[in-house]
Order: structure tokens, then C-alpha cells, then sequence
């Protein structure tokens, strides 16, 4: 039996490969028109920003200035839908899911909007 030997030359050469594939990557995700983060704006403030995909399903309350709940964001499978409003014509919650950059639903009656923006944050990019 022949045992192989990895020589020094080797190892770089997987460990270029490793980090071309991994950069690629980050640079994939970071580019990606798949729109990354879901941004909750209340009476025209931003509420909260929060990453679209998730490894598991989870809901947002999203409330008024007093704290009341107006409105139930849910995360799944990389898109948004608003699941439960307290708004009379429930528009948002009849609203198909979202997912690309500049896809919106708006709850004209609770004044909240949801957009699918951008994700600019390359904190995790190291070049
Ligand atoms: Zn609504």
C-alpha cells in the first residue's frame, strides 16, 4: 500500500483553493439580489432590521409607540409575510410573501411598512 504524502506545496495550494471558495462566498452573499434584510419602519422610524433568511420560522410583534402589537411578521423560507394585523382592511395580511430588494407591504391603517432591503453589512468579509 502506498501512502501519500502531502508536501508543503500541497497543503497551500488546498488552503488558496479553500480560501478563493470561501471569499467567493462571502462575496456571493454580499452581492445577493435575494434581498438579506427585512427593515420594519413604524410612524416613518425604523423599528427594527432584521436578517430574511432564517434557519427556522419566526415571527416579529411589531408594535406601536404605546407597545401595543399592531401588526405579526413572520420569516420563512427567505420571505416576509405579515400574518396578523389589527387593521380593519387587513391589506397586509393578504399581501403576497416578499422576498426581493425593493418589495414592500405596507399597513396604511397601523402606519408600518416592510421592506426587503439591501444587506450592505460585510462585517464577516475578510480580504
Ligand atoms: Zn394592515
Amino acid at each position: 500500500m502506498r501512502k501519500r504524502k502531502f508536501s508543503v506545496i500541497d497543503i497551500i495550494i488546498v488552503v488558496v483553493v479553500l480560501a478563493t471558495a470561501l471569499s467567493a462566498l462571502i462575496f456571493i452573499n454580499a452581492m445577493g439580489n435575494d434581498g438579506n434584510k427585512v427593515e420594519i419602519i413604524v410612524n416613518g422610524v425604523v423599528f427594527s432590521t432584521v436578517n430574511l433568511k432564517t434557519d427556522e420560522k419566526k415571527e416579529i410583534e411589531i408594535k406601536d409607540s404605546k407597545g401595543k402589537v399592531t401588526n405579526i411578521l413572520v420569516l420563512e423560507n427567505d420571505t416576509a409575510y405579515v400574518e396578523w394585523a389589527t387593521c380593519k382592511n387587513q391589506d397586509c395580511v393578504h399581501h403576497n410573501r416578499i422576498s426581493k430588494v425593493g418589495e414592500s407591504i405596507v399597513c396604511l391603517p397601523n402606519n408600518v411598512e416592510i421592506n426587503i432591503i439591501e444587506n450592505t453589512g460585510v462585517e464577516d468579509a475578510a480580504w
